[in-house]
């Protein structure tokens, strides 16, 4: 270290002059107490007061209290700084504080080096090494760094740097490592103390160059005066965008931006909120008698208090653990004696973690140079700063802006008449929003046409405000609670640069939170588009369709059934035993039609509809032959009409008829969403075991999920099993234009579209009470059968088909099976009691027993194989019988037409 400042020492040792703040007066050196000194050139008192409040608080909590000793210098009079100094070191000082002027902190700190003397400088360091004492303000190195991460994140392909003095091009010095041999196109311009605060003709220069995105990096006083200017030249509105390196932005007088429209970030250390900046303020409040804070809380505490605060503090905590008993020392060049643990002192100091209780967050050193920070990024809206990211040294740094609140300065008259917004629309999303297809060249908002197109039109007409459509893309936007971040469309109206947004977007609480809706203006639930079910290849028996086998089998049996009661009611019918050979009077035998086949086949031609020549005469086998035409009437009449219906109508199948279908992959149907939205939201959140299931599915597969729902409808289109998970009114949509898709199942949920727009939008019940009108006047459906179903629509119904004819089961027809089996019994009942009255009247002719005739008529009935009965002598037969010439078979004549003759 260098001695220069000897020939000075002696120069100005009787110049000094200073106060003496002795706060809490402990004595002097080799008492207990340990001096502080601070050698301040802040005119307004403030640091001094910040350091005696510093140590009021520190000295609370030490067995060796600290007292400060300030001394108030000239900006920049180093001769005088250099007096101070020495009458402190006369008086034995522990550590000292130095001024924010550079050359005379740099004197300062050579003679404290020399004496083993700790130095603190809290001002940004003027080596670039932060060689320069103990010093906490995050080094260029560090600035250079957040810097870069913000504008990254604004993606600057070019800008100006605008620094105020040599030290700053530190900062552009690692700023350019940071970037390497590629990085962004930046114009260096310096604006200077030089120029007697004048700084109007570089900022002319900015405004007259192409670029309009500023980085500024200065002093404190410096920085407001560039801004203050810029303003005046006319480069502080919309079309300029400033990134301020300096850490005290939030202490500039910023009331005259924030309607501007500039837009202005800048970084912090420290939150107002914070309580030991709270306390400060209050401090400053009664020992000044300053103004009470505003909404920004610690517009008055700049970095220079917050960190002597801060270094109180680390003294304070050095203090506890190593002894310390600064000796006087004598300025001279005679007496070269130093401070004995003044170094360790200063060492112990470096070693240091801390992290409570400072105004500044964590303190610690790697070497020279203080680590472990975090900043606030910060930004210019109409309400004042707001906090939009933190920066921490390894992380990645992202814009996380809170909602923009909206102020009563935005709110005027409260009335949107000739208020232009910014409407964000999707135009890959039919039927919300598309591009007008035209030969002519269409701009502006004549480029797009729409649903939400037509309606944001009819809102306007009513409340007389003026739209700009800008395409907001796919991505409608979420809301991250954890990162405070939000995407897509979301993103574009938190930011303010857009108004409004009117799309398939749906009503989330998740959303809700960071943007407002309107009232929904449609409703509708997540469901599944899915390729209509393919025709089933005919079967071989498909014309045993129409009836179910339980109805086939009940038809054979009463086939068969029947034709035996034909067989055996007509030999039971004496009416159905006929003369073979009508033109022989008195034939030998007689015949009955209803042989075995021909009961079979009776009954065959009948169930066909054909018929054949045989003839029931007696009245048993009349009846069940009615009955039989009857049921075969019935039977045919079904059968036909079924079947047409069978034949005609296609009878699909498929193999998705619910979400659960889905869910397991019957068929190994795939399926997915809209990568982004509320629809995979729903999947993502719920806690249902069949969504949970889906989802993971989903995940597993992202390939399954798509930018949008038109890429979506083409991959279910496309015939490779996928069925897409999208919202009901979307896939009305789409049936009625793609003929081959449909929905299945039923919707999963209940939800609604809303306009989205910034939170606390204070036109927002005007606005729902138009829709509401639109509603009431049929206005919406209106809109919504114009772009569902006229426009482009007509190429296929949106119904969706029932499921073709079912096959007819018993219980359709059993009816008809009880009127043929009660027919039957009917007529078996009266072929029998006719033919026992039969019986008993040849018995009486004969005056044989009725049983006898009984038996003998009986053997004759079930002698089947014989169809004729041979007509005998009622001698030969009844040996009782008495005289009679007339046959059995004439008693018969009597009663029925057709006559038998016994001999
Ligand atoms: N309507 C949805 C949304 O607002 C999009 C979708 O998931 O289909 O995000």
């Amino acid at each position: 270290m260098q001695f220069c400042w000897l020939p000075l020492a002696f120069l100005c040792l009787d110049l000094v002059g200073g106060q003496y703040y002795g706060g809490n007066s402990y004595g002097s050196t080799g008492g207990q107490a340990i001096r502080l000194g601070l050698i301040t050139d802040d005119a307004t008192d403030r640091i001094r007061q910040t350091f005696e409040h510093a140590i009021s608080v520190v000295n609370n909590e030490l067995g060796v209290p600290l007292v400060g000793e300030t001394e108030q210098v000239a900006y920049g009079n180093s001769v005088q700084a250099f007096g101070q100094l020495c009458r402190l070191m006369q008086n034995g000082v522990g550590a000292v504080f130095g001024p924010s002027a550079k050359h005379t902190a740099s004197h300062l700190l050579s003679v404290c080096d020399s004496k083993d003397i700790p130095f603190i400088y809290p001002h940004l360091s003027w080596s670039g090494t932060q060689a320069d004492g103990f010093n906490l303000h995050p080094n260029p190195e560090d600035i250079a760094h957040v810097l870069y991460d913000i504008i990254n994140e604004f993606q600057w392909s070019r800008y100006i740097f605008c620094y105020e003095s040599a030290e700053y091009l530190n900062i552009l010095d690692h700023l350019m490592n940071l970037y390497g041999i590629k990085g962004p196109v930046i114009k260096v311009i310096r604006y200077d103390l030089n120029l007697n605060g004048n700084y109007k003709s570089v900022l002319r220069r900015i405004r007259k160059s192409e670029d309009n995105r500023i980085v500024v990096v200065g002093s404190t006083e410096g920085v407001a005066e560039l801004l203050r200017q810029a303003q005046q030249v006319g480069i502080m509105n919309e079309d300029y965008t400033y990134v301020v390196g300096n850490l005290d932005l939030h202490t500039f007088e910023l009331e005259e931006y924030r309607y501007s429209e500039v837009n202005i970030t800048g970084i912090r250390m420290f939150s107002p909120d914070q309580e030991e900046v709270r306390d400060l303020v209050e401090k400053l409040h009664q020992e000044l008698g300053e103004s009470e804070p505003d909404g920004q809380g610690s517009s008055s505490i700049t970095m220079a208090m917050a960190l002597t605060y801060d270094a109180v503090r680390v003294i304070a905590e050095t203090t506890k653990n190593l002894p310390y008993e600064p000796q006087m020392l004598n300025c001279s060049e005679r007496h070269d004696n130093v401070q004995p643990d003044g170094s360790t002192f200063r060492n112990y100091m470096r070693s240091l973690e801390i992290k409570e209780n400072t105004i500044t967050g964590r303190i610690f050193f790697e070497g020279n140079v203080r680590k472990g920070f975090t900043f606030d990024v910060i930004e210019l809206q109409t309400t004042g700063l707001v906090k939009v990211g933190t920066w921490e040294e390894g992380k990645k740094f992202e814009f996380q802006r809170p909602p923009q609140a909206v102020t009563f300065h935005d709110v005027d008259d409260g009335s949107l008449v000739n208020k232009t917004y910014r409407v964000l629309i999707s135009v890959a999303t039919k039927p919300y929003a598309s591009i007008v297809e035209s030969i002519d060249t269409l701009i502006g908002n004549d480029q797009y046409q729409g649903y939400g197109v037509d309606l944001i039109k009819e809102l306007a007409e009513k409340l007389g405000f003026n739209f700009t459509f800008i395409d907001g893309g796919n991505d409608y936007g979420s809301f991250n609670k954890s990162t405070n971040t939000t995407t897509g469309m979301l993103k574009e109206i938190v930011e303010g640069r857009a108004d409004l947004a009117i799309t398939d977007l749906t009503i989330t609480a998740e959303r809700e939170e960071v943007i407002d809706f309107s009232i929904p203006f449609m409703n509708l639930g997540i469901a599944i588009l899915y390729v209509k079910p393919q025709k089933a290849p005919p079967a071989l028996f498909a014309f045993m369709e129409p009836f179910s086998s339980e109805v086939w089998l009940y038809l054979g049996i009463a086939y068969v059934g029947v034709s035996l009661c034909f067989f055996i009611l007509g030999r039971l019918s004496p009416t159905e035993w006929d003369n073979p050979y009508p033109c022989i009077d008195e034939p030998e035998e007689l015949e009955n039609q209803f042989t075995l086949n021909n009961s079979i086949w009776f009954t065959t031609g009948a169930l066909l509809q054909q018929g054949s020549e045989i003839a029931p005469k007696a009245l048993s086998t009349r009846t069940i032959s009615a009955i039989w035409w009857f049921f075969t009437l019935i039977m045919v009449s079904s059968y036909t009409a079924n079947l047409a219906a069978f034949l005609t109508i296609e009878n699909p199948t498929s193999p998705i008829n619910s979400v659960k279908d889905l869910a397991d992959n019957v068929d190994d149907v795939q399926y997915g969403a809209k990568r982004t939205g509320s629809t995979r939201n729903f999947f993502l959140t719920s806690e249902e075991p069949i969504y949970i299931k889906m989802n993971e599915y989903m995940s597993n597969n992202p390939d399954m999920l798509v930018e949008n729902n038109q890429e979506g409808v083409e991959k279910v289109k496309s015939g490779t099993k996928y069925a897409f998970l999208m919202e009901s009114t979307s896939i009305e949509y789409n049936m009625v234009r793609e003929c081959n898709l449909t929905k299945v199942g039923d919707a999963l949920d209940e939800k609604g579209y809303g306009i989205a727009m910034v939170k606390n939008w204070p036109y927002r019940d005007k606005f729902n009470n138009a829709l509401l009108e639109l509603q009431e006047q049929g206005v919406l459906a209106r809109l919504k059968n114009k772009w569902w179903n006229e426009i482009g629509a007509g190429v296929c119904s949106a119904k969706s088909e029932d499921d073709g004819p079912s096959e007819l089961a018993i219980d359709n027809l059993s009816g008809i099976y009880a009127v043929l089996i009660v027919g039957t019994i009917i007529s078996i009942i009266v072929s029998v009691l006719c033919w026992c009255f039969f019986v008993f009247k040849k018995a009486r002719f004969y005056a044989v027993p009725f049983c006898g005739a009984l038996a003998e008529e009986f053997k004759i009935v079930i002698r089947f194989s014989e169809n004729e009965r041979v007509l005998k002598s009622a001698q030969s037969i009844y040996s009782r019988s008495r005289n009679s010439s007339q046959s059995i078979e004439s008693l018969q004549t009597d009663s029925e037409e057709n006559t038998r003759t016994e001999d």
